[in-house]
């Protein structure tokens, strides 16, 4: 497992630093109408294969918090959120939101309508994802007969999540929890893939993260949504199964970390090169034409 060393997170006044991700920083207000309530600051760190690479990705941390914001909107009538409000420290306007402190549900909640990634992997090994058995003769990119939910558990920091049956769900959080997060989390998946199929985008899959509220007990959604940190999106266009799809999420930077170019053998366990500005740029210019396309405005 490889050691994560992130950078200290902001000093905000009148907020206390309660916990740093690969990509964003928690904070309790203490002070002002939201006291009590939770800042989530989305930085421009960029992580791919369970490392936070170096340099950052200008704009990243704002670019995906008004996309979460957005989405939080096209998804209002079906799932409540944890959005409290946008009136955050001046530090860190456009890329912070207070937020409801949830219980969160130890389990990401996955959807997917086509098949790449660990579910490929997964489904080479076995035929089946997380335990649902899918028809022989499916590729990396194919169209799933219809979506599943195939939850994975929440690693600590710097470790892989791992795939797991939705019993193992209903053992962790309870028959009537797990039934609701994957009711939830595949109708979100299926509002989602609809209005990104208008834009020309395919929603291949998403991870969604759950909460629940302390005091009415509802289930909420939390996190970030649909961005391309937690969701791959293909341009339907070039979609192809049969090999690995053309993306706006990290795949960019995963690929030139694996090509020669780059130097890094990822077998040693040492940590990534630095970007290149080039590679930077255009890592940038795939996360704004993702956000440009699917909600329509200019960044
Ligand atoms: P990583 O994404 O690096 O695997 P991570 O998910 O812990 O780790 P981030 O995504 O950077 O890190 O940080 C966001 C954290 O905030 C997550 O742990 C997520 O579960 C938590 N979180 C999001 N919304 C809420 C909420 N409303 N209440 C409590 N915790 C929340
Ligand atoms: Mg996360």
């Amino acid at each position: 497992m490889p050691d994560l060393v992130l950078p200290p997170a902001p000093v905000l006044p009148g907020a206390t630093h309660l916990h740093s991700g690969k990509v964003r920083d928690l904070y309790r207000l203490d002070e002002g109408a939201d006291a009590g309530k939770l800042l989530m600051v989305a930085s421009d760190r960029i992580s791919a294969f369970d490392f936070v690479l170096s340099p950052g990705i200008p704009d990243k941390g704002e670019i995906l918090t008004r996309m979460s914001l957005w989405w939080f909107d096209q998804l209002a009538d079906l799932v409540s959120n944890h959005l409290v409000s946008l009136d955050v420290p001046v530090e860190v306007t456009g890329r912070a939101v207070v937020c409801e402190p949830l219980e969160m549900f130890p389990v990401e909640c996955v959807a997917r309508g086509y098949l790449t990634g660990s579910g490929l992997l997964d489904y080479r090994a076995t035929g089946e994802v997380c335990g649902i058995p899918l028809p022989e003769g499916l590729e990396d990119g194919s169209r799933l007969p219809e979506p599943v939910f195939t939850p994975a558990t929440k690693a600590a920091l710097g470790d892989h999540d791992e795939n797991v049956s939705f019993d193992a769900v209903v053992a962790t959080v309870g028959a009537g929890d797990a039934a609701a997060l994957r009711e939830l989390t595949l109708t979100v998946y299926d509002r989602a893939e609809r209005i990104a199929r208008e834009r020309g985008i395919i929603l291949a899959d998403t991870k969604l993260e759950f909460g629940r509220h302390s005091e009415s007990g509802e289930i909420v959604l939390a996190d970030e949504v649909l961005t391309p940190d937690s969701s791959r999106f293909w341009p339907a266009d070039r979609w192809e199964p049969g090999r690995s799809q053309p993306s706006y999420d990290k795949q960019f930077v995963r690929d030139w970390l694996l090509s020669p170019a780059s130097g890094w053998d990822r077998a040693s366990g040492e940590p990534p090169p630095a970007l290149p500005d080039d590679v930077v740029a255009q890592t940038r210019a795939k996360y704004v034409e993702a956000y440009e396309r699917l909600t329509g405005e200019r960044w």
